[in-house]
């Protein structure tokens, strides 16, 4: 033993769990090396000269007596170019590196940068030397992909004048600008790091008022998320959550995803890491990867892993946001990070909260929601950024009591209720239109009234209206037979079940019908309506039930889901043929 005092001696190792003795400089949350293996991890408590420390790679073999050593540093991730299109473990090691290296497990302890160190990028310089610039401010340009521009900004924490700046081909380590700050020089590098425990500042949070669009009929009508908000999918087994989740990571209204997969079963995630660089954007023709981070922890990753994945997506999220982008970041799924907590502090003998996960779950969980948000980033001038954060949690039995569901519905202010009744039925999206809400609905009225149409907001609480007395009908029809109910009522049944199936109904694996744009959205939604008031009139005529179920319009309303968007104007044009087929039943009525 030295007096090396970054070295300390394991004394215990429990899973994923280690305790050393002796390191004299040991910090919370500092990064430590495990063995002469190098493991990855992290000091998560302290007491006097006893570290704990979560490993983020598999401990198997490793025993008392063996060395550890403190980096000094806190887990942090390089912020650069070269992000976008990677797939990372959740220590930001990208996965095809290391698999050249290695193969096709992770080996423990290896160390590969989180961004290509040898590649070189077109810097293009966005301010002149001279000028005055602080942390946050974008100094250059960097197109990473053909569809985004990396915006180089300058570090947090530094400022001054630029004494240079240069345009050219430079990697990620070589300086680009120089920055004059009262005497102290600063270095600027088209790369950053920084903690990901810690949330990256921003000046001013605003509140979320536009919607981030999904293109899913249920969501953008019903339940929107604003730019900048929050969100959560719970849902059972089979519900469907990872179906919305992949819907979100392609129709998002983003500039750029984060999806960070906490391995749910192993296969599941491997999917989405074949499956996703493969994936067009159905937009601009590019594949999806080229606007996309992925981190990846598949359920053969240890579990402290999955906590270190979802602080590094969230921190790429707010690199982004602080360029003046819309980011979304999906998380799928959260319950397999509760879950990692628990048995991380089942390891420590804490004090178990609810059905033994840690008393401060709860306060973990919110305070990475609390990481979402639309705001005024650092640096001069106004520049607004967005990160949306949708994270889906699967609850044992789909059981929304449980404590991980319960700690996300505190926080978040959209509910997407993924429901087995619904899936059973093949209703798919299966959420429910009665039980899930958006808290943004109110704050988002004013964008849709005046960039999606006058009308909408009417349009949609009236949908909802009929929906909801279509759950109080269905009772009295339970109880007593639909034949007891007036003509009106059984209209209500009849414009909500084409609510239902018409609208909400949506075929995420159908070529047109998986993404609708808000105006098409609005278009179907004034005809189902206008098909619901003509009928009204038509039953005050005296005309059944059974007439109006047989108009031949009908199959027209359930066809508008297929109209392609560049024929969705045509949709509106069937609002004209009910009033023609309407108009023909009521001069039958009265010739009669
Ligand atoms: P979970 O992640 O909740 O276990 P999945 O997302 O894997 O569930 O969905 C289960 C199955 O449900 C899918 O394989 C698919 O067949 C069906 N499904 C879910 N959502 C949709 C949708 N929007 N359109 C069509 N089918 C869907």
């Amino acid at each position: 033993m030295g007096t090396d005092p970054r070295r300390g001696t394991i004394v215990k190792v429990s899973g994923p769990l280690v305790v050393a003795e002796g390191i004299a400089e040991a910090r919370m949350y500092d990064v430590v090396r495990v063995s002469e293996g190098k493991l990855v991890g992290e000091i998560i408590e302290l007491h006097g000269d006893r570290a704990y420390i979560q490993v983020y790679e598999e401990t198997g073999g490793l025993g008392p007596g063996e060395p550890v050593w403190t980096t000094a540093a806190p887990l942090s991730v390089t912020l650069g170019p070269g992000l976008i299109q990677s797939i990372y473990d959740g220590i930001q090691r990208p996965l095809d590196v290391v698999r050249q290296r290695v193969g096709d497990y992770i080996a423990r302890g290896v160390d590969v940068p989180g961004l290509d160190p040898e590649k070189k990028w077109e810097f293009v310089p966005t301010v002149k030397e001279g000028t005055e610039v602080r942390g946050g401010d974008i100094i250059g340009k960097v197109q990473e992909t053909n569809v985004v521009e990396h915006r180089i900004l300058v570090p947090l924490g530094a400022a001054g004048k630029v004494v240079s700046i240069r345009a050219g081909s430079f990697t990620i380590a070589e300086p680009v600008a120089h920055l004059d700050g009262s005497g102290v020089r600063h270095e600027i590098r088209m790369a950053q790091t920084w903690p990901v425990r810690r949330p990256r500042p921003y000046r001013r949070k605003l509140a979320p008022d536009e919607p981030m669009t999904t293109g899913q009929r249920v969501i953008d009508t019903f339940f929107p998320v604003g730019k900048g908000g929050t969100a959560c999918v719970p849902g059972p087994f089979g519900s469907g959550k990872t179906v919305v989740q992949h819907q979100l990571a392609k129709w998002a209204d983003a500039d750029i995803i984060v999806y960070v997969g906490c391995g749910e079963r192993g296969n599941e995630m491997a999917d989405v890491l074949l499956e996703f660089p493969e994936l067009e954007d159905p937009r601009t023709g590019e594949p999806l990867m080229r606007r996309t981070v992925l981190i990846a922890n598949t359920s053969n990753m240890p579990v402290a892993a999955r906590e270190a994945s979802v602080y590094t997506g969230i921190t790429i999220g707010e690199y982004f946001r602080d360029m003046g982008y819309n980011v979304a970041l999906m998380a799928d799924s959260t319950s397999r990070w509760a879950e990692a907590m628990r048995e991380i502090s089942g390891r420590l003998e804490e004090m178990p909260g609810e059905e033994g996960y840690p008393a401060y779950l709860g306060t973990r969980v919110a305070e990475f929601y609390e990481r979402a948000g639309k705001v005024i980033c650092e640096g001069s001038g106004e520049k607004i950024g967005t990160l949306s954060v949708v994270g889906a949690v699967s609850p044992p039995g789909g059981d929304l009591s449980d404590p991980v569901v319960q700690a996300t519905l505190r926080v978040v202010k959209v509910f997407w209720s993924l429901e087995d009744q619904l899936a059973y039925r093949r209703h798919f999206p299966a959420i429910s239109w009665l039980n899930s809400y958006s808290l943004y609905t109110e704050n988002l009225q004013e964008h849709f009234r005046t960039k999606v149409a006058e009308d909408f907001v009417t349009l949609e609480a009236e949908a909802m209206r009929l929906l909801q007395q279509e759950a109080e009908l269905q009772e009295i029809v339970r109880l007593i037979g639909v034949d007891s109910l007036s003509p009106s009522d059984r209209l209500i049944l009849e414009t909500s079940r084409s609510i239902r199936e018409d609208f909400l109904h949506q075929n995420a694996f159908h070529e047109v019908d998986t993404y609708a744009s808000m105006d098409k959205q609005c278009r179907m939604l004034r005809v189902i309506l206008a098909m619901h008031a003509a009928a009204s009139r038509a039953l005050e005529a005296g005309v059944s039930i059974q007439e109006i179920q047989r108009l031949p319009v009908r199959e027209s309303i359930a066809q508008m889901k297929y109209t392609g968007e560049k024929e969705r104007e045509k949709i509106s044009g069937i609002a004209e043929t009910i009033e023609a087929q309407i108009g023909e039943l009521l001069k039958e009525k009265s010739r009669a």
